[in-house]
């Protein structure tokens, strides 16, 4: 008989009763050491009190309100994020993957209020994940998440990686006078934790620049600090001119939102887009809470020097178990592993030693830590993940 949940997901045999910071807690008390933060999402830890704070305060005075009235603490977050980004304007999702939907729209509105309404094509990239709605499914483009669900939203043309890091005249020469814009992660999570190289996203500003196509930039795992910037675009020092956020916005509360310049926004005007829950006063006190937090210079120093410690002890791991682990990637608090067993096994290997990661493409171990979480889970982290190795190589 189908379980009342609808089997859509692989679950490990464990649930959580309890969380604070870094740390679960299982149904019999135990206690793990959580590296996966819900997939990029409590980046401030579990049950964060300031978090919580700001959670409670709004709840006690409104929690929803139609997007059809004047919501301030959604101006409020707006403000800051237009304070601290290249963007000018933003709306207000719950999830990523309606975020990818909002960019997907807004980058052929634009081209349709130009005056040129086949210019829907939207380069994107292979390895690429912006959600599981149709149209998200059919920019990302992978085998393994359209298979069944045709026919696909047409309009995406996608290219191999590593063409988006190494084969300009490649991405040069797949952009038409029918392209719309350019999609991809600055670092790329589901694929594998696959850093665009600064040089690269450059050339593709210098590319959308000379033809015009739009530059989107999906951050919604890389972005909110878990590079060690607001935004993993910034170590480029270019900007797009529309980006996807979500996941650790809102900390563990769903939302998430699109920025975007002033030119790239022209086409949304009223009743061209909307959402009932997206920008609510509730998500959007936590959201701002979030934002302040992470866009503290010295709380993203603090990424940076945890990334280090981190990544100084992964590089050991990899020396020491040469037979399990290959090498690190990665950048800031997205940290990835590249396995030589398979990656599924390290994280149930993980498992037994208490600890969460999450299993990414190319055969890589993801670990997404809380952006705050102490050197001394760290430490515990790499003590954990060492005897999960240990353990591999002596059933092999
Ligand atoms: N884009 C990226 C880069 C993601 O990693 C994800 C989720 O993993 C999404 C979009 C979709 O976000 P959501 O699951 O919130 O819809």
């Amino acid at each position: 008989m189908i379980s009342a949940v609808l089997p859509t997901y692989n679950r490990a045999p464990i649930a959580f009763v309890k969380g604070e910071g870094s740390w679960l807690m299982a149904e019999d008390g135990s206690r793990y050491l959580d590296l996966g933060s819900g997939i990029a999402v409590n980046a401030l830890g579990h049950a964060n009190p300031a978090l919580v704070q700001a959670l409670t305060d709004q709840a006690q005075k409104l929690w929803h309100v139609s997007n059809v009235y004047t919501i301030p603490e959604q101006q409020k977050l707006a403000e800051m994020l237009v304070d601290r980004t290249f963007a000018d304007t933003v709306f207000f999702t719950n999830s990523g993957t309606e975020a990818a939907e909002l960019a997907i729209k807004m980058a052929r509105k634009y081209w349709s209020d130009k005056g040129q309404p086949d210019r829907i094509q939207i380069i994107a990239f292979e390895g690429a994940f912006h959600g599981r709605s149709t149209g998200a499914i059919a920019a990302a483009g992978s085998e393994k998440m359209v298979k069944g669900f045709g026919p696909l939203m047409p309009g995406f043309t996608h290219l191999k990686w590593p063409t988006c890091t190494a084969d300009h005249d490649a991405i040069r020469a797949a952009i038409t006078d029918k392209t719309a814009a350019v999609m991809i992660e600055p670092i790329q999570g589901e694929g594998g934790i696959r850093p665009v190289p600064d040089q690269c996203l450059k050339g593709l500003r210098d590319l959308c620049d000379q033809t015009g196509a739009l530059l989107i930039f999906d951050e919604v795992q890389c972005g909110m600090g878990r590079s060690g910037k607001l935004f993993a675009h910034e170590w480029s020092g270019i900007s797009p001119d529309i980006m996807m956020v979500a996941k650790g916005i809102g900390g563990g509360f769903p939302l998430g939102a699109v920025l975007a310049t002033e030119t790239a926004a022209s086409g949304m005007v009223a009743g061209t887009h909307g959402s009932t829950y997206g920008g609510n006063p509730l998500g959007c006190a936590i959201g701002a809470k979030v934002t302040e937090i992470v866009s503290d210079p010295a709380f993203l120093d603090a990424v940076s020097a945890k990334s280090a410690q981190f990544r100084q002890g992964l590089e050991g791991l990899v020396a020491s178990h040469p037979t399990v682990f290959d090498s690190v990637r990665g950048q800031g608090l997205m940290l990835g592993l590249k396995c030589k067993v398979p990656n599924t096994d390290v994280v149930k290997a993980g498992y037994a030693q208490h600890i969460l990661t999450v299993a990414a493409a190319d055969n890589v171990l993801r670990l997404l830590p809380a952006l705050n979480i102490p050197e001394a889970d760290i430490a515990e982290a790499l003590r954990r993940l060492d005897a999960a190795a240990t353990a591999l190589e002596q059933a092999a």
